[in-house]
C-alpha cells in the first residue's frame, strides 16, 4: 500500500527492524549533493554512512557551474557576483530566498576547486571553464559560470569512479540496494532513518545522531506527486531523463513537519523526439540512457505549432521554447530545417552542452549531423523533397507549413526577424532540399522545488525553526529555483546540488 505521495513510508512495524546500525551522520543518495555531503561530514572526522537505493552511484555531473574558481581565473574570466545573483532572483521573479542564492556563490568555488583538486588532479584531470560563453542579448543571455572536467581539453572526463575511491579513501561506507523508508524523530530532532535493503526486503534502522542529509534527487520519476506539485510538467514533456528520483526524500521530511516550496520548478530540455502523431498525454518515458534525445533540438532552427505556424522567438534557453508550445494546441511543437544545417550549427554559439566544439558533446557539425542521422534512420526524424511532403508526413496542416516556411525565408533574405525578433545571426532559410521536421517535447532533467532550508541546509517546519539535525541539498532542497531552470548560467543544476552537499556534510559533521 503507498501512500498518497506513492511513496514506500510506514510500512513496517517495528519488529520488522532487523539490525540497528550506528554512524555519526547519515547521508540518503549518493549523487551529486549526497556524495559531496559524504566527503565533506568525513573530512570533517565524522563516521558517514551513505544509503542509495540503486546498485551504483549516479552520474556526477560534468558542466559545474560556480563563480571565481581556480579554472576561471586561469582563464582571466570574471563574473560579477551581484550582476549573476540579481539575474537569477530576477529569472524566478524573486520568487526565491536571495540570501541561498548569495550563499550558493559565495562558496560554490570552494566546491568546483574541491573537486578539482582532490578528485581531478590526482588522476591527471583539471577543469576548463567556457571562456567565451558571456553573451548578451534580449532573448539569450549567457553567463561564463560552466567549469568542465577534461584531461585534454577536447573531451569530457568522467568523475564519479574517481570519486567512489576518495570516499572510500575517507572511510565513508557506502551502501548499495538500500532505500530511505523513513526518518526517526524522537522529541524534536531527527535522530536516524528506517532504510530497506530493496534486495532482500529486510528493514534496517540507521541511528545518526550528528544527523541526516537528504540528497535524493527531487521527484521527476513520480508521477503521482507531479500531479500533485506540478501538473504541466505531465503534458510539457514526453521524457524523464532521472528515473531514480522518485520523492521520497521531500516526502519523508514532510512527514515530520517540514516544508517545501509551494510553486513548482523544474529543469527541461528540448530536446525530446515524439513519434508523429503522439499525444503528449500518452507519452512519458522514463529513461536514464538518454533515448531518442535529439541534440539539434535545443539548436535556434525553425519551431511551428501542430497547426505550422511559428509561435516564439527560438534563440531561448532550452526550456522556453518547450514553455511556450505549452501554449499551444497539443503542447507539442515541429522543428523543420534543411540540408545545411551542418553549416547553421557553426554560425550559431550556441552553448554548454549545445554547443558544437568543446565542451559540447557534438565535438564537430558532422558529428552532429551524424546523430541526427540516427533519427532519420530510426523514423523519429522525417526527411522529404518538398515543404508539402515534409508537413504530410509530420501531420501538419500543408498550407500553413508552407506559408510559414515562405515567410521565415523572406525575414532570412530582409536579415530581421520582424515576427520575433531573432538576433541576424540565427536566422537561417529552409531552402536547401532535402527537407527535414520532426515533433518535439519536452525532457524533464530535475525538478527543482523541494524543502525549505535555511543557510545551513537544515529542513525547516511551519514556524520557520529547523528541524534539529535533519539537512537537504540537490534537488530535495528548495528555496533557490522557481518556475523555469535557468540554462543560461551553465552548471547551476550540479553546482547547487555539489556546493550544498558540502555546506551540509560540513555542518552535520559539526553537530
Ligand atoms: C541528462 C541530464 C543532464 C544534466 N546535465 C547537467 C549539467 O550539465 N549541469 C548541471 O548543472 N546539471 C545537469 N543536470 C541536472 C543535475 O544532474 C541535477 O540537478 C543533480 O544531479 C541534482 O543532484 P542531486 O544530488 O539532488 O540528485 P541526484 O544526482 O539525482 O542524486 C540522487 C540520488 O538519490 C538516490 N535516491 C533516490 N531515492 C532514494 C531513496 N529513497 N533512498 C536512497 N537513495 C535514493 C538516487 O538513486 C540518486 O542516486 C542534468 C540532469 C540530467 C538528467
Amino acid at each position: 500500500m503507498k501512500n498518497q505521495w506513492n511513496v514506500d513510508h510506514n510500512k513496517f512495524t517495528q519488529a520488522d527492524i532487523k539490525k540497528v546500525i550506528d554512524t555519526d551522520v547519515l547521508v540518503v543518495g549518493a549523487g551529486n549533493a549526497g556524495m559531496m555531503a559524504a566527503a565533506a561530514a568525513a573530512e570533517k572526522h565524522a563516521k558517514v554512512m551513505i544509503v542509495e537505493k540503486e546498485a551504483s552511484i549516479n552520474l556526477l555531473r560534468l558542466g559545474l557551474g560556480g563563480v571565481g574558481t581556480n579554472a576561471q581565473k586561469r582563464a582571466g574570466l570574471t563574473i560579477n557576483k551581484h550582476d549573476l545573483v540579481e539575474y537569477l532572483a530576477a529569472f524566478a521573479q524573486h520568487n526565491v530566498d536571495e540570501g541561498l542564492i548569495y550563499h550558493w556563490a559565495n562558496h560554490s568555488a570552494e566546491a568546483v576547486n574541491w573537486v578539482e583538486d582532490n578528485i581531478l588532479k590526482p588522476h591527471g584531470a583539471h577543469l576548463r571553464s567556457e571562456p567565451d560563453a558571456m553573451v548578451t542579448s534580449s532573448a539569450y543571455e549567457g553567463f561564463p559560470t560552466e567549469n568542465d572536467p577534461t584531461i585534454d581539453d577536447q573531451t569530457f572526463a568522467s568523475y564519479g569512479d574517481w570519486f567512489q575511491e576518495k570516499i572510500a579513501e575517507l572511510g565513508v561506507d557506502l551502501q548499495f540496494n538500500t532505500a530511505l523508508v523513513d526518518l526517526v524523530k524522537t522529541d524534536d530532532m531527527v535522530t536516524g532513518a528506517v532504510v530497506k535493503n530493496v534486495q532482500t526486503g529486510e528493514y534496517l534502522q540507521i541511528n545518526a545522531p550528528k544527523g541526516v542529509i537528504l540528497c535524493t534527487g527531487g521527484y521527476s520519476a513520480n508521477k503521482d506527486l507531479l500531479k500533485q506539485w506540478n501538473p504541466l510538467a505531465l503534458k510539457k514533456n514526453v521524457y524523464n531523463d532521472s528515473p531514480r528520483n522518485n520523492g521520497a526524500g521531500i516526502t519523508s521530511a514532510l512527514n515530520v513537519g517540514a516544508i517545501k516550496d509551494e510553486e513548482p520548478a523544474e529543469c527541461i530540455f528540448d530536446r525530446g523526439l515524439v513519434p508523429v502523431g503522439t499525444k503528449t498525454d500518452e507519452m512519458y518515458v522514463q529513461t536514464a540512457t538518454y533515448q531518442d534525445w535529439l541534440w539539434l533540438g535545443s539548436h535556434p532552427l525553425l519551431k511551428v505549432n501542430l497547426r505550422g505556424e511559428r509561435f516564439a522567438n527560438e534563440s531561448v534557453p532550452y526550456q522556453f521554447i518547450v514553455n511556450a508550445a505549452s501554449k499551444q494546441p497539443g503542447y507539442q511543437y515541429a522543428m523543420i530545417w534543411d540540408d545545411n544545417y551542418g553549416e547553421y550549427a557553426k554560425q550559431f554559439h550556441t552553448l554548454g552542452c549545445a554547443r558544437v566544439g568543446f565542451p559540447g558533446y557534438m565535438a564537430s557539425a558532422e558529428k552532429l549531423e551524424a546523430d541526427t542521422q540516427q533519427y532519420v534512420d530510426k523514423g523519429l526524424v522525417v526527411k522529404a523533397d518538398t515543404i508539402e511532403e515534409l508537413a504530410e508526413k509530420l501531420h501538419l496542416p500543408v498550407d500553413a507549413l508552407k506559408k510559414t516556411v515562405a515567410r521565415n525565408n523572406e525575414l532570412v533574405k530582409a536579415n530581421i526577424d520582424k515576427d520575433f525578433g531573432k538576433e541576424a545571426y540565427r536566422l537561417t532559410p529552409v531552402d536547401k532540399k532535402p527537407y527535414y521536421g520532426c515533433i518535439l517535447g519536452g525532457r524533464i532533467l530535475c525538478t527543482s522545488d523541494g524543502l525549505r532550508v535555511n543557510k545551513k541546509m537544515e529542513v525547516m517546519n511551519a514556524a520557520y525553526d529547523p528541524i534539529k539535525h535533519l539537512y537537504a541539498a540537490g534537488n530535495d532542497s528548495g528555496g533557490f529555483f522557481f518556475g523555469s531552470y535557468p540554462d543560461r548560467v551553465p552548471g547551476l543544476a550540479a553546482s547547487h546540488a555539489q556546493t550544498f552537499g558540502r555546506l551540509a556534510g560540513q555542518q552535520a559533521a559539526e553537530n
